[in-house]
């Protein structure tokens, strides 16, 4: 049943993420797909987590605002460059800036801020794509990001289900508004990237389906998925993880629905498993994103309980990341990475 189809009907997506059909099928297809258009290549994401600080409160986030139980931080242009740097010797030619919806980075004031830091990479290295990831903006302000020079933005939906989507955040926060965000940097030019945590508190395979859907319609470049994973200080510490069988499901399935879109394999598939990124490569993901954010600020940077990677230096986050990506068969390419369409 999981061939070479450019779609499946919802019936067949909830066999096959229910796992009625046999997986080894699916990520045999998957894989073929992604070696047919990206070949053996990894990309590599450079990750600098830049502040900690956020205004919201996503029931599942580490790093919502009412967490007081974390050191906020926040660093400066010259630390960032001094990351890329790093990370340039090391091979990276993606730099993703992340970072909570941080006020201090928002209004004219705070666009003038982030313009600067992201025209001063992109300045520096005119072979590298910047990447930012930080949240919900104004069209206007992803524009002037765009004019400073950032080429990419990752702003995963979360749940393209209204209900879901709502259990999932304050009632401040609307679905309509990331949405509007998701089509508004598509717009203007950005490689887009959305996704969602699997086995979000009350996420059901139908939810899946309607992001599946949802995703259809937008067409990112970019997927991010992951399992959902608690966090000890949020509302939803008592909720279960989310499964890596089922994230597994879900990226076999992008991959046949989605064959030039870029899709990391996550740093919460290397937490729920020890082998959960190897696998997540050998069920057609072709990106990893190793931390490059100074080692006294990763465990600030907790967006759930037990975060993998938070103790190391950068070149050994590489280096065993490297390790990995080729004992899953693959190699890692010093490349800009950019869609394949
Ligand atoms: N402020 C930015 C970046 C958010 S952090 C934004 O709004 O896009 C990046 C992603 O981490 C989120 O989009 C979310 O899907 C994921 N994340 C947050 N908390 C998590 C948790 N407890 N378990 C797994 N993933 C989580």
């Amino acid at each position: 049943m999981v061939t070479a189809t450019s779609d499946f009907n919802d019936e067949q997506l909830m066999q096959i993420l229910s796992g009625d059909c046999p997986d080894e099928d699916l990520f045999r297809e998957a894989d073929r797909i992604r070696r047919e258009v990206y070949g053996d290549a990894v990309y590599l994401r450079g990750l600098i987590e830049f502040t900690n600080y956020c205004k919201n409160n996503c029931y599942y986030c580490g790093i919502r605002a009412s967490n007081r139980n974390l050191v906020r931080y926040r660093l400066d242009k010259e630390t960032i460059l001094n990351c890329c740097r790093e990370g340039y010797g090391l091979g990276f030619r993606t730099f993703v800036l992340q970072g909570g919806e941080d006020p201090y980075f928002e209004g004219e004031a705070g666009d003038a801020r982030l313009c600067d830091i992201v025209s001063a990479i992109h300045g520096e290295f005119p072979d590298c794509a910047v990447t930012l990831s930080v949240g919900e903006r104004s069209r206007e302000s992803y524009l002037r990001l765009f004019d400073a020079g950032a080429r990419r933005y990752l702003l995963r939906h979360e749940a393209a289900s209204e209900e879901l989507y709502r259990s999932l955040h304050p009632a401040e926060m609307k679905l309509e508004t990331r949405k509007r965000c998701l089509f508004d940097l598509k717009e203007i030019g950005y490689q887009v990237g959305a996704g969602l945590m699997v086995g979000a508190p009350g996420q059901t395979l139908e939810h899946l389906v309607e992001d599946i859907r949802f995703m259809q319609k937008l067409q990112p470049d970019m997927i991010g998925v992951g399992p959902y994973l608690r966090h000890k200080d949020t509302p939803f510490r008592d909720q279960p993880d989310g499964s890596m069988q089922l994230t597994l499901r879900l990226l076999g399935v992008l991959r046949i629905l989605f064959p030039y879109a870029l899709i990391p394999s996550t740093t919460a598939l290397g937490t729920i498993d020890p082998q959960g990124r190897e696998l997540g490569l050998q069920v057609g993901a072709n990106v990893v994103m190793p931390n490059l954010s100074p080692v006294e600020v990763r465990e600030n940077y907790e967006l759930y309980d037990n975060k993998i990677c938070t103790g190391e230096e950068s070149a050994q986050c590489k280096s065993c990341l490297e390790m990995r990506v080729f004992s899953a068969g693959y190699r890692i390419v010093t490349d800009i990475g950019d869609v394949k369409r």
